[in-house]
């Protein structure tokens, strides 16, 4: 007998196995809304011209590849921080940002993960309620305690704000308050600038820490300015703050593995502590991507027109979608809510038996919350789903 053999299999990643099941799938008409890719019109994968500019330029300098610090390439830190924040705020400039590279978003969420159950024992972190599935498996690993606050309110399919405020003030002093920055992931509801002061009200006045987890930035409006505005907001208070960054859907560079996390007002000692006996130090092709796009003005002009593409795309789809539902439900529904929602997601508000009729009838592929990815659809496809979509709900 083989002595791993007390290891079990961990249960199959419910976003991840819904590719695989749409793999199996042979029908023609087959469409893939689990994962949180972008793909063109075409609905194949987008490499970003501006990336393929940058990896020449990196080819044509053929810089080493000798390790980096334990904290991660200094001129990425230093433009993935500015970009965060924005180049003239007041932390920026009295460089009170610690930021070190992790392994894209999961990584760095894992690094502060570790970081809160090293340095604040006991503490909790509370996460919305649904949130990214990825956010409980993150949490168990550290060991980092965690609890639900309301966030979703499936009556409305909109934001239970009275509810997610309540819970957040009656978690214990001194919490950490993991927020999604913008483009609320998997509901796509967002809460409204007004909104996010009082949220800010409350986490000052019970003395928490805000945890921001900003996948998105960029790519939920198409301005890297306006998604950061609620991270840029708690700051503007004074708030110390942890924000984990991501590259993989703004620059499409989601195998690259690059990311940051951010903490105001700390030392970058602690974060790099964990690091080095966990994974010694990160990896460099990514991070020079990232530091000479942001770095350069003309390829930073490019990447900006590129995401609003990107973005706009999105938009399309979600107006085309609407307009499809719309005009074919004869039942009277309501289904406003798919416009109000922003980013690469729709909560649908389907349950899952009726996901599991899209997925078995219409080949529909989507995790079971309800959450379809508009990412993975095209104007051309809208009318198919609106069609699986109204059949599922009746
Ligand atoms: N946070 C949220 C809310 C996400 O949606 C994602 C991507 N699905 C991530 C973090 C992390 O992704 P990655 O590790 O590829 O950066």
């Amino acid at each position: 007998v083989s002595r791993f053999e007390g290891i079990t299999m961990a249960p199959p990643d419910p976003i991840l196995g819904v590719s695989e099941a749409f793999k199996a799938d042979n029908h023609e008409l087959k469409l893939n809304l689990g994962v949180g890719a972008y793909r063109t019109e075409e609905l194949q994968p987008y490499v970003l011209d501006v990336v393929k500019k940058a990896d020449k330029l990196l080819l044509e300098k053929g810089e080493n590849r000798e390790y980096l610090p334990i904290e991660g390439l200094a001129a990425f830190n230093k433009v993935t921080a500015e970009l965060l924040f924005g180049v003239d705020n007041p932390v920026i400039r009295q460089q009170r940002v610690a930021t070190v590279q992790g392994l894209s978003g999961t990584g760095s969420l894992r690094l502060a993960a570790a970081l809160i159950e090293r340095y604040f024992p006991g503490a909790k972190v509370l996460i919305s309620s649904p949130t990214w599935g990825n956010h409980k498996n993150i949490f168990n690993d550290a060991r980092a305690p965690w609890s639900e606050y309301r966030y979703y309110d499936p009556k409305t399919v909109g934001l239970d704000f009275e509810g997610m405020i309540a819970d957040i003030k009656a978690a214990p002093e001194g919490s950490f308050i993991l927020l999604h920055g913008c483009a609320h992931n998997p509901t796509g509801i967002d809460p409204t600038p007004e909104e996010w002061r009082v949220i800010a009200d409350v986490i000052q006045e019970k003395n928490h820490i805000p945890f921001f987890d900003i996948a998105y930035q960029g790519f939920a409006s198409g301005s890297l300015d306006t998604d950061a505005a609620s991270v840029r907001m708690f700051v503007a208070r004074g708030m110390e703050v942890i924000a984990a960054q991501s590259y993989s859907k703004n620059l499409g560079l989601y195998a690259e593995r690059i990311g940051a996390i951010n903490v105001v007002c700390s030392s970058p000692e602690a974060a790099a502590r964990i690091a080095r006996p966990m994974y010694s130090n990160p990896p460099v092709h990514g991070a020079r991507i990232v530091a000479n796009i942001v770095g350069d003005s003309a390829l930073f002009k490019e990447w900006n027109a590129e995401m609003e593409m990107m973005a706009g795309r999105i938009k399309n789809v979600r107006h085309k979608l609407f307009d499809s539902l719309s005009s074919k439900d004869k039942s009277g529904k309501d289904w406003s809510f798919v416009l109000k929602q922003i980013g690469m997601f729709s909560f649908t508000g389907l349950n899952k038996a009726q996901c599991d009729n899209m997925t078995n009838k219409w080949h529909v592929y989507m995790t079971k919350d309800g959450r379809i990815s508009l990412a993975g659809l095209s104007l051309a496809k809208c009318e198919y789903l609106a069609d699986a979509i109204i059949d599922s709900y009746h």
